[in-house]
């Protein structure tokens, strides 16, 4: 039998925990190989989390080894090869940006550390938890054994949320659309870039004016999550996890010569200061995400990935000012 693979959820007993672990037993993720599942929570949410691994047990997944529930991230992360870190401090009303990071830093800097102590040398860490890329930033710095390469943060909802946007406004199949980016932060700032996408081989900038593009496209892309709340009643979930198993497969299996949106350490391309977990055009190569190199930047996108980059390097600013980093 094929040895099992080991992968940690935390936030498990949250939302999103609840529409990714199913997928990632049904094998939708490393695909024919079976599954160890670790799932760590907060001990408010354990109960919760025990309950999604009754079901998960229920499902009878050919390729699902084993559920274990933990409370403690050393345990959670020894031996794991994929790390999906979910669970985050949420704003509260009345807390302030530095009060979300130093929690946020209070969770991921210890996260860090236990991955650095335990995990595969293959590991690979995907951050959903917001604020995602600097909570990613905060793991990574307490992980100096492990490659700063192997921590990124989601951005393919954003992504997946652009293709779908375009699709729908030129009523084409998803399937139509390349070349779309984000870039930035996962955050209202970040920049969805249509000047190198292609629908049916044809630019996309030919088929839409620039009017729409940034009143209507930019803004919807980067509030959507606002727009599902409100219609809703409660944040994406489903396509949250649908998005984290879009990454870690395109990461493991490759994206064979497309390219995709994720946020990984940045090498200095396109002028985003080196270290910073930011978004960026990727493809994945041999198992590892590489920046795609040498785009024309115009000047309506220097600016809006410069506003995205510059809030990055603010949160970076501010955790490093709190000791987080
Ligand atoms: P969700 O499962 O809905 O969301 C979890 C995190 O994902 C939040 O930080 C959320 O950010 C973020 N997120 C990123 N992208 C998206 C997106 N597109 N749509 C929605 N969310 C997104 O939260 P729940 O409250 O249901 O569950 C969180 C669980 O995490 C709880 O069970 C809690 O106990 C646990 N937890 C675990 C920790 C641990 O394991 N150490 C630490 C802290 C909490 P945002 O808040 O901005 O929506």
């Amino acid at each position: 039998m094929t040895t099992p693979v080991t992968v940690a959820v935390t936030g498990a007993g949250g939302q999103i925990g609840y529409a990714l672990l199913f997928r990632i037993a049904s094998g939708q993720l490393f695909g024919e190989v079976p599954v160890r599942l670790r799932l760590l929570e907060i001990a408010a949410g354990r109960a919760a989390a025990e309950g999604t691994a009754l079901e998960l047990q229920d499902g009878a997944f050919p390729l699902l080894h084993s559920v274990d529930v933990t409370e403690d991230a050393r345990s959670a992360f020894d031996g794991v090869s994929a790390a999906l870190l979910v669970g985050a401090r949420p704003r509260s009303a009345g807390m302030e940006r530095a009060d979300l990071l130093e929690a946020n830093g209070g969770i991921f800097g210890p996260q860090g550390a236990a991955l650095n102590a335990g995990a595969a040398d293959d590991v690979r860490v995907l951050v959903v938890g917001n604020p995602a890329n600097t909570n990613a930033l905060i793991a990574s710095a307490h992980a100096p054994d492990i490659p700063a390469e192997r921590f990124t943060a989601m951005t393919r909802l954003d992504h997946n949320r652009a293709v779908a946007q375009l699709a729908a406004k030129l009523g084409v199949p998803v399937s139509a659309i390349d070349g779309v980016i984000v870039w930035g932060n996962h955050s209202a700032s970040q920049y969805p870039d249509l000047s190198h996408a292609t629908v049916n081989g044809r630019p996309a900038t030919e088929l839409v004016d620039e009017g729409w593009l940034a009143d209507e496209y930019i803004p919807r892309v980067a509030n959507r999550g606002a727009e599902i709340i409100a219609v809703r009643g409660s944040s994406s979930a489903a396509s949250a996890a649908s998005a984290a198993i879009d990454h870690l497969h395109d990461w493991v299996h490759g994206t064979g010569g497309h390219w995709t949106s994720a946020a990984v350490v940045s090498d200095g391309s396109y002028g985003v200061p080196t270290g910073l977990i930011s978004s960026f055009p990727v493809r994945s190569v041999d198992g590892r995400w590489e920046i795609v190199p040498g785009l024309d930047i115009d000047t309506f996108s220097r600016e809006r990935i410069d506003a995205s980059v510059a809030e990055l390097v603010a949160e970076r600013e501010a955790v490093r000012a709190l000791g987080l980093l």
